[in-house]
């Protein structure tokens, strides 16, 4: 943002409109300043906010076009180049039923992921139903200019307060809250399960086609190592690309199954990540109900679908004896 910005709406010269200072109040979350004139440049503190904020934008999409690339290119050549070329018709059609199961469930959470993103943004209409409510416990949040909720905190991305938030997901672009938890929990679960298929048959076309992977032939799956012999001219760029797939398998078979045992840790303790961190650990329940609170009832059948029929038990809103450290 440049000076001329500021010319735009009237701060600069003169005596700014309500209108305008509003209008500045609202994009910048900037206190209104009293009439006198200003210097042209733009706060530092403002522009450095300003290029964090274009920088988590271009995280966010960058995250976005990684894991949707990355898991339809690992699953399209599992199942419909390498699996091929080493099972027989019946083994092929067992493993590809069995390869819908996981992408329904990768696509179903990862969609209800951002679907119910929604329902996690605080406003003040999700209290208007509810009685007794605000107390000592809520805060007050100066973006949003409203009292929240405990256990909630504001996004600049999501441009909201987030109930029970968890953290920003830059894979999904929203953040992971008391609504969409369990199918972000799930999704991890299903792409960790997905890819560690993928790779498995990756490794096993290898070593049927290409080498028999015991002993020192394990480093043909190695990155850097197949890198240099290509360029040296003793392996081909096809096998290359093959070990490519097989890295950026393994790489996010680990990240996903890093941020299940992560959540699964997280919702067993009834914390989030957010105050992990902080160390805040006030409010107390059993693990089971803890479960029920992220899943619903019945919440193991989420391993077969997205239990989208059975809500997570209490609002987001009222946490009890929870108070916010
Ligand atoms: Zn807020
Ligand atoms: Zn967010």
């Amino acid at each position: 943002m440049e000076h001329q910005d500021f010319e735009d709406i009237g701060i600069i010269h003169g005596s700014p409109s309500s209108d305008n200072l509003k209008a500045f109040q609202t994009e910048y979350h900037a206190p209104i300043w009293s009439g006198e004139k200003r210097s042209g440049a733009l706060p530092i503190t403002q522009r450095r906010s300003s290029m964090f904020r274009c920088l988590l934008r271009a995280g966010n999409s960058a995250g976005i076009m990684y894991f949707l690339i990355v898991l339809s290119l690992l699953f399209t050549s599992a199942f419909f180049y390498f699996g091929p070329a080493i099972y027989d018709a019946d083994e092929l059609h067992f493993r590809r039923m069995y390869g819908l199961f996981m992408v329904f469930n990768i696509v179903m959470n990862y969609i209800l992921i951002i679907v119910k993103a929604k329902d996690s943004v605080y406003t003040q209409k999700s209290t208007s139903a509810l009685c007794g409510l605000p107390d000592q416990s809520w805060r007050f949040c100066a973006a949003c200019s409203h009292d929240v909720p405990p256990r909630s905190h504001h996004c600049t991305l999501c441009n909201g307060c987030i109930l029970k938030q968890d953290h920003h997901c830059f894979f999904t672009g929203v953040c992971i809250g008391f609504y969409n938890q369990r199918y972000f929990t799930m999704f991890c679960f299903y792409a960790s399960v997905g890819t560690g298929y993928s790779l498995a048959v990756m490794v096993e076309y290898v070593h049927t086609v290409h080498f028999n992977l015991t002993g020192s032939n394990v480093t043909q799956l190695i990155l850097p190592v197949v890198a240099v012999k290509t360029f040296m001219g003793s392996a081909t760029w096809s096998y290359l690309g093959i070990v490519v797939l097989i890295n950026l398998a393994f790489g996010t078979c680990l990240m996903t199954c890093y941020f299940w045992t992560w959540q699964l840790l997280m919702i067993y303790r009834g914390q989030t990540t957010y105050e992990f961190h902080r160390g805040n650990i006030t409010f107390k329940n059993k693990p089971m109900a803890n479960f029920r609170s992220v899943f619903g009832s019945f919440w193991f059948l989420n391993i077969l679908a997205p239990m989208v029929c059975f809500q997570n038990r209490g609002n987001g809103i009222d946490w009890g004896e929870y108070k916010y450290v």
